[in-house]
């Protein structure tokens, strides 16, 4: 075909895929159009890797040798990488999501970082052109933001999942070591985009941006834990966003740049939004340390919660007018969602009013808690946000909070020394009776111990959320 046609139809096939793209974005953001969504995005991004791998200079010229063909590769890179979404995404748990999505937001920011030292590579390769500083500098920008997405990511993953530095840690001067590994990579970014014609210095530049980056990415994210962890994801969301973005200009691929530009802002916008919410700032969640301040234990009285059997709650809250269920985490993990639909059902028709207050980081990702009431077809006006909510706590007969831990922690409130302390919860201790659904003693994600237990309001019903919520509906069944 000739060349001019046949990059025309290149470009205009590009342009195809950044639209279902930005529309599929579009689709995204309401739920029942999410599918759709998701499905035009996928339609955009096979658009785009056939239409990069027709562009023959990106895995060279077919060849009848399987073993010098490049499609052979890139086929099989493709087939098992398919084969690893499916088989995982059909085992994944909801609960598992937001480790999942980190993973993802990792590898995002790994194929950027690997992207930008095979061009690295392949410059070094041609010695008749020369890197230009602004190539020099984009190539070095991805790598940056390619390893600090990479491996913050995989500490999220470790955090999320449990399987790595569950508890938070603390490094010392770690804004001193941060700034010096931040300034050292970008020094390794000017080696390399103004070495000229030195290639022993270009390498001494990749290597040390690379070295530092990859470090700085988990001394970042290490000390981050509690309510910072959902605004963190969405940070590493963006930065593997950003990196293909920038990817896409040291490569000069017109819908890598497209697409790196709208996950970078959605991501950005959304952690903007998230650290409003949370009552932080950017500078306080990236230079602050989660675990660095003392906090105290439970409420320093030395009181012993107290626990409830079902039977007696459930004459409590048969004389209740008013009840608000705060869900949380524990609701997910029980899958209880069904049995507490059924219950806000057996209280309403006993009169009273009910409502649910949900956190904005209640559960383990964005929109947990409304994902699963609405499964249950809680209806949409009674999920109320912890602002429309508080006002009303301290009239409100029964709070039940449902295996929520930290959103419910009074610390954040009346504890300066806590962790927590200015992040926005649920007001479940203003309630004139708080019942506490949990299994036992265990702490929330912070791992900090909440007050809110031994409250003289409070009592624990202890036992998987689902059966003891289930028992209660029984008790209504039988009163
Ligand atoms: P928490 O993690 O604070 O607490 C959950 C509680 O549920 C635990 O204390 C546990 O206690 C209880 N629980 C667990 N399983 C069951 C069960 N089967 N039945 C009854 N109870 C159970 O949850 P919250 O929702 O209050 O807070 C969310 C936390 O997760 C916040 O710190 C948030 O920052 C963080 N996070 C949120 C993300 C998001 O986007 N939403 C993402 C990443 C982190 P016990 O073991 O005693 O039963």
């Amino acid at each position: 075909m000739n060349t001019q046609l046949s990059s025309v139809i290149i470009t205009v096939l590009y342009m195809v895929a950044s639209v279902l793209f930005i529309r599929g974005i579009k689709l995204l953001g309401k739920a029942d159009t999410a599918r759709k969504g998701n499905l035009l995005s996928s339609v955009g991004m096979m658009i785009a890797v056939v239409t990069v791998l027709a562009e023959k200079e990106v895995v060279g010229s077919f060849t009848a040798n399987p073993f010098t063909n490049g499609y052979v590769y890139v086929i099989a890179a493709v087939a098992i990488g398919a084969i690893i979404g499916a088989v995982w995404s059909q085992k994944v748990e909801m609960t598992g999501m937001p480790q999942l999505v980190a993973l993802f937001n990792g590898f995002g920011g790994l194929s950027s970082l690997l992207v930008a030292l095979t061009q690295y590579l392949n410059d070094t390769h041609d010695t008749t052109t020369k890197v230009d500083p602004f190539t020099g500098v984009t190539l070095g920008l991805t790598i940056a933001i390619g390893a600090i997405a990479f491996t913050g990511s995989v500490v999220a993953w470790g955090k999320l999942s449990g399987k790595m530095f569950k508890k938070s840690v603390a490094i010392p001067a770690k804004n001193y070591i941060n700034a010096i590994l931040a300034i050292a990579g970008l020094v390794g970014i000017g080696l390399y985009a103004f070495s000229g014609a030195d290639t022993q210095l270009a390498l001494t530049g990749i290597v040390l941006v690379t070295v530092t980056y990859l470090i700085l990415g988990l001394t970042m994210v290490v000390t981050i834990g509690g309510g910072d962890m959902p605004v963190i994801i969405s940070l590493l969301n963006a930065f593997s966003g950003l990196a293909a973005a920038f990817a896409g200009l040291a490569i000069a691929n017109s819908v890598l740049v497209v697409s790196g530009c709208l996950v970078g802002t959605s991501g950005l916008i959304l952690t903007l939004i998230m650290c409003k919410a949370m009552n932080r700032t950017l500078y306080s969640l990236l230079f602050g340390s989660f675990g660095a301040k003392s906090s105290k234990k439970g409420d320093g009285s030395g009181k012993e919660p107290k626990s409830m059997s079902v039977e007696d709650a459930y004459l409590i809250l048969e004389a209740a007018s008013s009840v608000v269920f705060i869900p949380g985490y524990g609701m997910a993990v029980a899958q209880a969602q069904h049995a507490v639909k059924e219950l806000a059902d057996k209280l309403e028709e006993n009169g009273a009013e009910v409502n649910f207050a949900i956190h904005p980081v209640a559960g383990r990702m964005p929109g947990h808690m409304n994902v699963l009431l609405a499964e249950a077809n809680v209806p949409y006006e009674q999920l109320k946000t912890a602002d429309e909510m508080n006002p009303q706590m301290s009239n409100t007969d029964v709070a039940i909070v449902i295996g929520a831990n930290d959103v419910v922690n009074p610390s954040a409130v009346d504890d300066e020394t806590s962790p927590l302390y200015g992040m926005p919860i649920i007001n479940a201790f203003e309630a004139r009776t708080v019942f506490v659904l949990k299994r036992g003693k265990g702490t929330g994600f912070s791992g900090i111990e909440n007050p809110l237990f031994t409250n003289d309001n409070t009592v624990m019903i202890y036992g998987d959320a689902k059966q003891t919520v289930s028992s209660l509906v029984s008790e209504f069944d039988e009163g």
